[in-house]
């Protein structure tokens, strides 16, 4: 097992606690109707026929249709996990743990037991796990460790369609996995992969096997544009949805989709108070938001209906678009863009920014109208805008920072250069991605190129290469203990609350936490102090900060503190700031950026021009002359978000070896 999925199962108490009220909305017998009506139960003998006859089966159809949920049941009663577990990928986490409860609660069981998930830093799994719902992410860690998959029976690839890099590298290992061990007479690995959209060509010419179209059943959704363009497509949702709210009968649910977590707490706080100036005081309309990092118990609440003269309304992110099927939507409205990740090869980066969606994904969305009746899809954009879209979204690996790949690929001594790639990545990225890795002494390049013991150990941490090497050089500058806070803290988004009503309140209570070098300090400032703090929830509440990002990072604290245990690193710790911030460069120093006479600052690895971002406690202050930043966000423009000053006499002495800094 790999050291970050820890056997131990010490979320599972909580989950059960959680899950308790939700699990009163259904009774077993409506669970059974609802099981029968849908699609897929009426292929379940002729998926399991095909499964029978060919080792890979692919199977499209409409979201919603069963196929995350039935499939592995069906598979289970069928007497696949006799000697193996089923393992469900999903891209994301919600999604895992979402549809993993759902199964279980149809199996009539709670999570841990026949049903379980695994996700990154948490595992809700036990030796009577059957079915196991689990991150691609996570199934691609235990390749590493088990490259034939042997804890598997079947392995269902879920959301094909999405094709997350992680997903397009299990397609190859899992071939691979099926024919070593048929040539080893190990067992024949099963593979079904699922989507509701999938090029079924291109993916049965690579899996080499047929498709299996499901007759999925939807209704008629009537599409509207806007007529004009409109630059704020949050102000044209927010017309849309009163428009609906006041034209159509109140149990006809909306579901909205936006890119993000801040967008959407912003729009869902504005909705609610309007909808308060709307009604006389009663709240004909309830809110609910479903994003990656909300947290669970949340992320369920939306799956409960309201009251027939409630309007439910649910600000989503595209997790909404095939992942999760919520009941009794007949309205959708778009705004046309989502958040995705891309990569810059000038600097080798990857930035997260707002970018149109494809016309398939539009198409999905609007389906999300039609799964009970007819529905209505209202779109933030004009039909000539459409006409701009691409026509489906491109593979992330052709458009993200394949560094973690080619290491994840090495430790499974598979060198890029010759893996079976549904889509092979771009050669330029490739060839950045070894020259960084190999620049972080993580591997070794060459005619063949090979994984360094530094690289093996770095895969062990699931973060990215240089947060890796920034924990496995912590100890050398004696502060290991500062630098497991501070990765923690910064995989865990949104620490601090800012509350439109209360923004000074918030300002003057996160003042305390500032520190003059920078965010990084900052955030470990915070960190240490809710570490220390007595009462948690009160704290938090106090000092406008938020528990959940707080408690999520101090669980990846205590994970990632095993695992550096595990490497026999010392866990020393040291109150030196100067040696703390070398520490950060010594991990960071391909993020340095240089201040200009125009008060911008240029990237010494992609001469890209940005600013602080405005949330940074050095924005708006002096600025230094060198900075490191965490990562490059672009929206209209580009901002350096989290930075600490550094000065160039460090640069020198800590990582003598990066060149083209820029001047000032
Ligand atoms: P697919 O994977 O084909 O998109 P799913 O198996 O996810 O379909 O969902 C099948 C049906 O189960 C959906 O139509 C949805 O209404 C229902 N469903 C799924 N998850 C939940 C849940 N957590 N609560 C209530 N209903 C759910
Ligand atoms: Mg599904």
């Amino acid at each position: 097992v790999n050291s970050s999925i820890p056997e131990k199962k010490p979320h599972v108490s909580q989950v059960k606690q959680t899950i308790a009220p939700i699990l009163l909305t259904s009774k077993r017998t409506s669970i059974e109707q609802q099981q029968k009506s849908l699609p897929v139960f009426n292929c379940r003998q002729r998926i399991l026929k095909e499964l029978e006859v060919n080792d890979t089966v692919l199977i499209m159809s409409e979201t919603g249709s069963g196929k995350t949920t039935q499939i592995p049941q069906f598979l289970l009663l069928a007497g696949y996990a006799k000697n193996g577990m089923i393992g469900i990928t999903q891209p994301r986490r919600v999604a895992a743990i979402t549809v993993a409860r759902r199964v279980a609660q149809e199996l009539n069981g709670s999570i841990g037991d026949t049903v379980g998930y695994t996700v990154r830093f948490e595992d809700a799994t036990s030796r009577a796990t059957k079915i196991r719902f689990l991150t691609d992410g996570v199934l691609l860690r235990e390749s590493i460790k088990d490259r034939l998959l042997l804890k598997y029976s079947v392995i269902i690839l879920d959301e094909a369609h999405e094709r997350t890099v992680n997903a397009d590298l299990l397609f190859g290992i899992v071939k691979d996995a099926q024919k070593e061990r048929r040539k080893q007479k190990l067992g024949n690995l099963k593979v079904v992969v699922t989507s509701a959209t999938m090029d079924i060509d291109h993916f049965g010419n690579y899996f080499n096997c047929k498709g299996m179209y499901l007759e999925g059943r939807t209704y008629p959704v009537r599409v509207m544009h806007t007529k004009e363009e409109h630059e704020d497509y949050v102000h044209t949702v927010l017309v849309t949805l009163f428009h609906i709210h006041r034209t159509t009968p109140k149990n006809h649910d909306v579901l909205i989709f936006l890119t993000g977590q801040e967008e959407i707490e912003s729009l869902a706080q504005q909705i609610r108070q309007l909808a308060k100036i709307d009604t006389t005081g009663t709240t004909d309309l309830r809110v609910f938001t479903l994003y990656a990092q909300l947290s669970q118990g949340k992320q369920l609440e939306c799956f409960v209906p309201t009251p027939a003269n409630v309007r439910k309304v649910i600000l989503a992110t595209n997790i909404a678009e095939t992942s999760i099927t919520i009941p009794g939507i007949r309205c959708v409205i778009d705004c046309g863009f989502v958040k995705e990740k891309s990569f810059n090869t000038a600097d080798g980066l990857d930035v997260l920014m707002s970018v149109r969606i494809s016309k398939a994904q539009a198409w999905q969305r609007a389906g999300r109208a039609g799964r009970d009746a007819d529905g209505t899809c209202y779109r933030a954009y004009t039909k000539a805008e459409m006409d701009s879209f691409a026509d489906a979204t491109q593979p992330e690996i052709l458009r993200t920072n394949p560094t973690s790949m080619v290491l994840q690929l090495l430790a499974l001594d598979i060198d890029c250069n010759n893996f079976d790639f549904l889509d092979p990545p771009l050669e330029d990225g490739l060839r950045s991605a070894y020259k960084s890795l190999d620049a972080l002494g993580a591997i070794k390049t060459g005619d063949v190129s090979y994984i360094t013991p530094l690289g093996r150990q770095m895969v062990q941490y699931p973060l990215d290469p240089k947060y890796s090497k920034l924990l496995l050089t912590a100890s050398s500058f004696g502060c290991m203990e500062e630098i497991l806070s501070l990765v923690s803290v910064l995989s865990s988004d949104h620490v601090f609350v800012s509350n439109s009503d209360k923004n000074e309140m918030a300002a003057l209570a996160h003042a305390k936490f500032q520190s003059k070098h920078g965010d990084h300090l900052t955030l470990l400032n915070v960190f240490n102090a809710f570490l220390k703090s007595e009462k948690p929830k009160m704290w938090c509440h106090d000092n406008y900060l938020n528990l959940r990002s707080l408690t999520y990072a101090r669980n990846v604290r205590r994970q990632l503190r095993e695992i550096s245990e595990h490497l026999h690193l010392a866990l020393n710790s040291s109150d030196d700031i100067e040696m703390l911030k070398k520490c950060i460069l010594n991990g960071f120093f391909e993020n340095i950026a240089v201040l200009q006479r125009d008060g911008f600052y240029i990237t010494a690895s992609g001469n890209i021009r940005s600013k602080i971002h405005p949330s940074s406690v050095l924005h708006g202050k002096y600025k230094p002359s060198y900075i490191l930043f965490t990562e490059i966000v672009q929206t209209e423009q580009t901002f350096l978000r989290q930075v600490t000053e550094i000065s160039i006499e460090w640069i020198k002495e800590v990582v003598p070896f990066v060149k083209n800094i820029p001047t000032r």
